[in-house]
């Protein structure tokens, strides 16, 4: 049994069709990509997963239940958690702060459980120790994309996704964040749906991907399969 499935997917933005007949399964413990140029759906995808976007067509499973019209929030309790695009900090409260509000829905706060997941959001990143106290507006960009994610593991994600994660970034610091989405992946096996426009980072890190062109899945394999595949190199890595 598949953890998350999209099964025949469509959304419409009013007469736009956005997706058409997408099916994605994502297992326990993997990491799966979604690549794709602009406007090709990515997304919509995310938004249909956390339930943003009503479907014109499809399914969405959630460990074997159908979720397709349950609310956005309630998805977040069964651990659906994303770390938005373009981040949304809150720029006047502290790190700390932010990352207590990704904990909102969770009814431990304050307690060992909580603390340990504090403890280890500081850990997978030591520069938001050092800044906890500081106002999210002041963050650099990394530091911010940093609180997203870390914001998001406070809720204790089943499956945590990630849209463009590396997007704005210096190239040191994108080689930083993609390996900790490693490293969340490998400490406690959190599942992760990640999009990203970087393609090549992506597919190296990913158990598994799928590419959507317009609308629609044209091709999946593993990481490694969609590298090594000429078509893929020649649209998405810049390579013949
Ligand atoms: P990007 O990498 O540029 O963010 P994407 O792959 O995430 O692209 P989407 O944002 O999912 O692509 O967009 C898919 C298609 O749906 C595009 O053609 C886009 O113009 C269209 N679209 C997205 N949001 C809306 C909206 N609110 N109203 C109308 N059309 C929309």
């Amino acid at each position: 049994m598949a953890l998350l499935e999209l099964d025949g997917v469509a959304v419409h933005y009013g007469r736009i069709q956005a997706l058409s007949d997408v099916s994605v399964t994502v297992e326990a413990g993997e990491i799966v990509a979604l690549i794709g140029a602009n406007g090709a759906g990515k997304t919509t995808t995310m938004r249909a997963i956390s339930g943003l976007l009503p479907l014109s067509a499809g399914r969405v499973v959630f460990e074997d239940e159908d979720i397709t019209r349950m609310r956005a929030d309630l998805r977040v309790r069964r651990g659906i958690c994303q770390a938005p695009e373009g981040r949304g900090v809150f720029p006047g409260l502290t790190v700390l702060e932010n990352l207590d509000m990704g904990a909102y829905s969770r009814k431990d706060r304050r307690t060992a459980a909580y603390r340990e997941d504090l403890d280890h959001v500081f850990e997978l990143f030591p520069r938001l120790a050092e800044r906890r106290n500081q106002a999210g507006g002041t963050l650099s960009g990394g530091e911010q994309q940093m609180v997203a994610i870390g914001r998001a593991l406070m809720a204790r994600p089943r499956v945590l996704l990630l849209d463009e994660p590396s997007m704005g970034l210096a190239p040191q610091i994108i080689q930083q964040i993609f390996r900790i989405i490693r490293d969340i992946n490998a400490d406690r096996g959190t599942t992760v749906l990640l999009v990203e426009q970087n393609a090549s980072q992506a597919l190296a890190l990913a158990h598994r991907a799928y590419v959507l062109e317009t609308g629609r899945v044209v091709q999946h394999g593993t990481g490694r399969q969609l590298l090594d595949d000429p078509a893929v190199r020649n649209a998405y890595l810049g390579v013949a």
